[in-house]
């Protein structure tokens, strides 16, 4: 059993000082509204509604944890990209993840979730930007992939592979479904293998 299938949920930051102190270990998923961030936190915890406690009303632009064990926390930011917030949101959304991505330092890596149909969006790069400079692990999710063939789906994982690896370095990429569970124990290693990095 994949040790993130015993996650629960531990509490909901707005900004910076709301951020849990007793931390050792966080891996952020970040991605565009709809790109299926809480589909990707449900199939790989193995929990139908887990991170739709991140879609209740007053805490979408919260940043919110789910612990796993002592110390140890997957932690579902705020999704991004959707067309009808005010820009005082999205001002408080930039500062309060620039700073999380960039400054935290229990923050092991950054799974980034991406409808295969609209990869590598402005946004997308954004968070890559941000983050990258670290030097901690990206590890990308083309999810959805059911919805294109696998041909379709193979190539735009190349393509995706390609832009990434002569831009970013320590960043990875695979394709994913929640619908029909491709992917899953790939990216299951990947966290675990964060998860358990002395
Ligand atoms: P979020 O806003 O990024 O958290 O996205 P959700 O996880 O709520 O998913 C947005 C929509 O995409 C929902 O209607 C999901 O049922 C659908 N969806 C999510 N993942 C998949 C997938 O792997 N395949 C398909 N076909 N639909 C998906």
């Amino acid at each position: 059993m994949s040790q993130f299938h015993r996650a629960f949920f531990f509490t909901s930051a707005y900004e910076e000082r709301d951020l849990p102190s007793s931390t050792s270990i966080e891996i952020a998923f970040a991605g565009r509204s709809n790109a299926g961030k809480s589909s990707v936190i449900n199939t790989l915890t193995n929990q139908n509604r887990l991170a739709f406690v991140s879609k209740t009303p007053g805490r979408t632009q919260h940043i919110n944890f789910f612990q796993i064990s002592a110390g140890k926390f997957l932690v579902d930011l705020p999704g991004y990209g959707y067309a009808k917030v005010p820009a005082s949101v999205i001002r408080h959304w930039q500062s309060v993840l620039e700073n999380y991505l960039q400054t935290r330092q229990a923050l092991k890596g950054l799974v980034l979730i991406m409808d295969i149909r609209h990869p590598l969006k402005e946004l997308d790069i954004k968070m890559l930007n941000w983050f990258s400079p670290t030097g901690k692990a990206i590890h990308v999710l083309l999810t959805k992939a059911d919805k294109l063939s696998k041909q379709q789906a193979n190539n735009t994982l190349r393509e995706v592979d390609m832009i990434l690896s002569t831009t970013y370095s320590n960043c990875s990429v695979q394709l994913f479904s929640s619908q029909s569970s491709l992917g899953v124990d790939t990216a299951s290693a990947v966290i675990n293998g964060w998860l358990d990095d002395k």
